[in-house]
């Protein structure tokens, strides 16, 4: 996984915020989904609680993630199908990359999958001499343009039309045109070819089903089910908590998904693929592969603070409300995994240190627990992450972030439990807020350490009397409500 330092999110999130196309679309996208989703809840049959059952469904299914996919397992074996359980990202592209050798594989089509973005597969797949199609056509976009997705349903959100044009005009090659069906044909014609010459097929899985042995894919396109058919040999990749015990939890989750990604009551294509075709079945790959994924997820699981977070179903819901995603988009956060579910899962997966201004960059408004269809708690998990970096924590590998910034708010904490101190802070500070800059009644510059506050904003200044002293002075007898009587 690629560094990604303090400097680079800073950059990227300027360059978003100058970016015009990127905030009307991404403006465009929140109004859609996040007010589309929230109406979709209220409109559920079991009404907006189902939310509520999720959340324990899923937790359920966390805490007894090894019986039930000891379940799964025996199941897709049972289908016909193969099981291999990576630990991390080298053994499973180590499987992919066997079985794509075992086949002579050339050439692999590819469903969108966030999981193979976490492991880095297509650049294995291209390193090994094999080439790799998305099907996507957002992710077919960002592939042509040799970019990362910026959203995780939306991968290509930051492309205008008339950039789309350009790109096809250059890469493959037809006049240009900035005529959203024309591009759309286009792809679907090229992408026809490499359907029809693929080899290998390489999905996710949104969500699989341990009673049945079967996984669950979404699209709007059908692209994901001609990845999964069309080819002779079928790889799925999940997260080990990509699972629901029973059919009836996965139909829940499944129908909650499709509203938290897009406001739809259900997907387009949702295809239930229970292992390789039946000999009497036409379509249907010959092998299938499950590729069950840790790569850091048995670490969550094992922490009682954040195994929440393996409740996730990568829906995307919360992107679309977060105030933060909304102006910075996806690429700021360095990582496939974007906004508020980015800010906490990636510094788990890959190191808090090393990802900290993902949760450090939220706002903590709370918008994403609200959308996300499993009520997953994201603005305390966010707070836990923080704290590990004001503390440090060794479990987690974790070195306190910024000791001074640490002193400092330690200083703050013991003058606010102090009122005199507080007090006496405050009469100085309103005496010293006079050497400020000032513009209008706003001041315009803070000294150090807090210069940082106003590098972009100005800021209120101290009343010159505080309320405590108003109070103890009798002024504010004075201040009376006009709609209170006496
Ligand atoms: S945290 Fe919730 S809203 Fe965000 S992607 Fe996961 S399931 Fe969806």
């Amino acid at each position: 996984m690629s560094e990604f330092t303090t400097a680079d999110y800073i950059t990227e999130a300027k360059r978003a915020l100058n970016n015009p196309i990127l905030q009307s679309a991404l403006a465009d996208l929140q109004e859609r989904f996040g007010r589309g989703t929230a109406l979709a809840y209220r409109n559920l049959p079991e009404g907006p609680d189902l939310r509520l059952k999720a959340h324990d469904i899923r937790l359920k299914t966390i805490e007894n993630l090894d019986v039930v996919l000891e379940t799964l397992v025996e199941n897709v074996r049972k289908n016909g199908g193969h099981v291999f359980f990576a630990d991390d990202a080298d053994a499973a592209l180590d499987y992919c990359l066997a079985t794509a050798h075992r086949h002579k594989v050339k050439l692999a089509v590819k469903g969108k999958s966030m999981v193979s973005e976490e492991i880095g597969l297509n650049a294995a797949l291209i390193g090994a001499g094999i080439e790799v199609a998305e099907t996507d056509l957002g992710e077919y976009i960002i592939q042509l343009a040799g970019e990362r997705p910026s959203h995780i349903i939306a991968p290509a959100i930051h492309k205008s039309r008339k950039d789309i044009g350009k790109l096809f005009a250059e890469k493959i090659r037809i006049p240009y045109t900035d005529d959203p069906p024309s591009l759309t044909r286009a792809a679907r014609k090229a992408l026809r070819q490499k359907f029809l010459a693929a080899g290998m097929g390489f999905s996710g899985c949104n969500i699989a089903c341990a009673e049945t042995g079967h996984i669950v894919t979404v699209s709007n396109e059908g692209n994901i089910r001609m990845s999964t058919t069309m080819p002779k040999v079928h790889v799925a990749i999940m997260g080990m908590e990509r699972v629901a015990a029973r059919l009836e939890d996965h139909d829940i989750l499944l129908r909650l998904l499709c509203r938290g990604a897009a406001a739809q009551n259900m997907g387009t294509y949702a295809s239930y693929i229970g292992g390789p075709r039946y000999s009497q079945q036409i379509d249907g790959p010959d092998e299938f592969h499950l590729v069950i994924l840790d790569n850091g997820r048995s670490r969550i699981l094992a922490d009682e603070e954040f195994r929440e977070m393996l409740c996730c179903i990568r829906c995307a819901a919360c992107l679309n409300v977060c105030p933060v995603y909304g102006k910075i988009g996806g690429h700021s956060y360095g990582h496939p995994y974007s906004g508020p579910v980015g800010a906490v899962v990636m510094p788990l997966l890959a190191g808090i240190n090393r990802f900290k201004d993902l949760c450090q960059g939220e706002t903590l408004c709370g918008a994403c627990q609200d959308a996300c269809p499993v009520n997953i708690d994201l603005p305390r998990m966010l707070l836990a992450l923080r704290a590990k970096l004001a503390d440090g924590d060794a479990n987690w590998h974790v070195s306190r972030a910024d000791i001074p910034e640490k002193g400092i708010y330690t200083l703050w904490s013991w003058i606010i439990q102090n009122r005199g101190l507080y007090d006496l802070f405050l009469r100085l500070a309103a005496l010293g807020q006079n050497f400020l800059p000032k513009n209008k009644d706003m001041l315009r510059r803070l000294p150090p350490p807090m210069s940082g506050w106003t590098r972009g904003r100005d800021i209120q200044p101290l009343a010159e009397k505080s309320f405590m002293d108003r109070w103890r002075s009798g002024d504010i007898d004075q201040v009376k409500n006009p709609g209170i009587e006496d």
